[in-house]
């Protein structure tokens, strides 16, 4: 019997607000133990929450780049467990009344080999509610200790419909999950620092059957390799069973990944959302989400991801690979897109900041803290535009810019000063350069017989001294053809 896996993701997102969502402490990640916390945070006796408009807005933005319906008011209940990582003894959440409804992400799944694209499919949603982070426990042999400075920080939970067939399409979609929400400024998703973490639900049933098995549930998978890993594991553990005629033994619980060793542990049986007495918060007002405000977002939102990659490929005509390379970050697509506006060349803009820029940022960056943010280097989108226009009109060759690259990186001058300071015009004049091409020919019979026996590489033999005594300044072109020319006269 063939079995099929049955996978719904539900993720959590740290938003990207600067104060946590009811109380006005800042958060930032990385802060000395329990130093972000306040009264509130505490829930001390007396003191109340009030919500933080910009965690609202986060998430309008979120539902409107996933086309959900947005509820007309965003409404909060209480869930109520009692856990350490939980000073109230209970997390404001939402339960009856997402504040965004349905939707879907679209998704690239991995093509079949490098620079290949995948095919893009959509990922249903079934809601995207909002909630307070809880603290961290960190457990020793005998005790535990809380820090509290991740409490009450702005959440979203991400809960996609049982439609997901594969560890590779759960991975696909977190991806395009971080694409399209940091673009949207909405999360950072940054899953080494926790700001998005993964539960997996999985569920197997013979292949052609329309009814779902029972699931298990991972917890906090914390990167996509965890993910890919733990769904696989399960996916196996679980044929296994119905394979050995002990389906039974299939029980909705939840599991405990182990990284290290790879494979998950049962943790305990699955509570029913009757478990936490859920009611509404009598500390909060419902808000009510006008149209206006939705509109008003609606507005600010960017293009998404693979619209962009669209009309990257479609429009002007980009390779697949320079084409996801830069829809990676709405900073690299809108960097690109204003080169572009100066020069009017696609092609040449992607090749100089995917390669170039690229590599120059990573090379720039501090030790251990990957790439240079594109914001903090001193190139803007006026450099590029301005090099590719200067290699479109002759004026340096493509070696040239190379040169003038690094400088301007470094320096943050305009290419065009870099050129006349440096004297980098590129020589096309064919007079000069057809006395030095001569002078070259005459220093180098071995090569000119080389060549004129028929061996075409040979001609690449005058080029280096030629550049050498260009300084590099010699138009490629114009010398290939002046040899060409000389050659044939020998
Ligand atoms: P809870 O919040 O109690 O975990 P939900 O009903 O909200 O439960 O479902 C959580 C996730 O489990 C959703 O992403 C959903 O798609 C997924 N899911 C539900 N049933 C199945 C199933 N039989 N197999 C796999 N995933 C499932
Ligand atoms: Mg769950």
């Amino acid at each position: 019997m063939q079995y099929e896996a049955v996978i719904g993701l539900e993720v959590h997102v740290q938003l990207k607000t600067v104060t946590k969502i009811f109380s006005r402490v800042p958060y930032t990640y990385g802060a000395p133990v329990n130093t972000l916390i306040d009264p509130v945070v505490l829930s001390l006796p007396g003191t109340l929450p009030v919500i933080n408009k910009a965690a609202i807005d986060k998430m309008i933005t979120m539902g409107l780049m996933f086309d959900c319906r947005i509820a007309d008011i965003c409404k909060w209940d209480r869930k109520n467990y009692w856990y350490p990582d939980s000073p109230k003894n209970y997390q404001i959440s939402q339960y009856d009344q997402p504040l965004c409804i349905g939707g879907q992400v679209e998704v690239e799944l991995p093509g079949s080999g490098r620079n290949v694209m995948g095919e893009h499919k959509f990922v249903e949603l079934t809601r995207i509610h909002l909630e307070e982070d809880p603290g961290k426990l960190t457990h020793f042999k005998d005790y535990s200790l809380i820090d509290d400075n991740r409490t009450g920080v702005a959440l979203a939970e991400i809960v996609t419909e049982p439609c997901l067939r594969s560890s590779d399409e759960a991975v696909a979609f977190l991806k395009a999950l971080v694409i399209n929400l940091s673009s949207a400024g909405v999360s950072d998703c940054d899953m080494e620092k926790g700001q998005l973490r993964c539960d997996a639900n999985v569920s197997v049933r013979p292949v052609g059957d329309s009814t779902f098995g029972i699931r298990t549930e991972m917890k906090n998978l914390n990167s996509f390799s965890n993910v890919k890993a733990a769904i696989e594991y399960e996916i196996k553990r679980q044929v296994r069973l119905c394979q050995e005629g002990k389906k039974q033994e299939i029980v909705q619980e939840t599991r405990r990944w182990n990284a290290d060793k790879g494979y998950s542990i049962s943790m305990r049986s699955k509570e029913d959302s009757h478990d936490y007495r859920y009611f509404p918060d009598p500390d909060l007002m419902p808000v009510k989400v006008d149209e206006a405000w939705k509109a008003d977002l609606k507005e600010k939102l960017p293009e998404r991801p693979y619209d962009r990659q669209r009309r990257y490929m479609d429009e002007l005509g980009l390779p697949y690979t320079a084409a996801s390379v830069l829809i990676q970050s709405l900073e690299f697509g809108d960097f690109f897109d204003r080169a572009v506006a100066v020069s009017g060349k696609a092609k040449e803009c992607a090749n100089f900041i995917v390669n170039d820029l690229m590599r120059e940022l990573a090379a720039a960056g501090a030790e251990g803290e990957g790439s240079l943010p594109l914001h903090q280097c001193r190139l803007t989108p006026n450099h590029i535009g301005e090099l590719v226009q200067l290699i479109d009109q002759g004026t340096i060759s493509k070696q040239i810019a190379q040169d003038i690259f690094s400088e301007m990186f470094a320096e943050g001058k305009m290419p065009s000063l870099i050129v006349q300071e440096k004297g980098l015009k590129q020589e096309n004049n064919s007079e000069e350069l057809e006395k030095i091409c001569a002078e070259v020919i005459a220093a180098d019979a071995v090569a000119v017989e080389k060549f004129k026996s028929g061996n075409e590489k040979a001609i690449n033999a005058f080029k280096g001294p030629i550049m050498k005594a260009t300084r590099g300044k010699a138009n490629p072109q114009v010398v290939d053809e002046l040899l060409r020319k000389l050659l044939a006269q020998q």
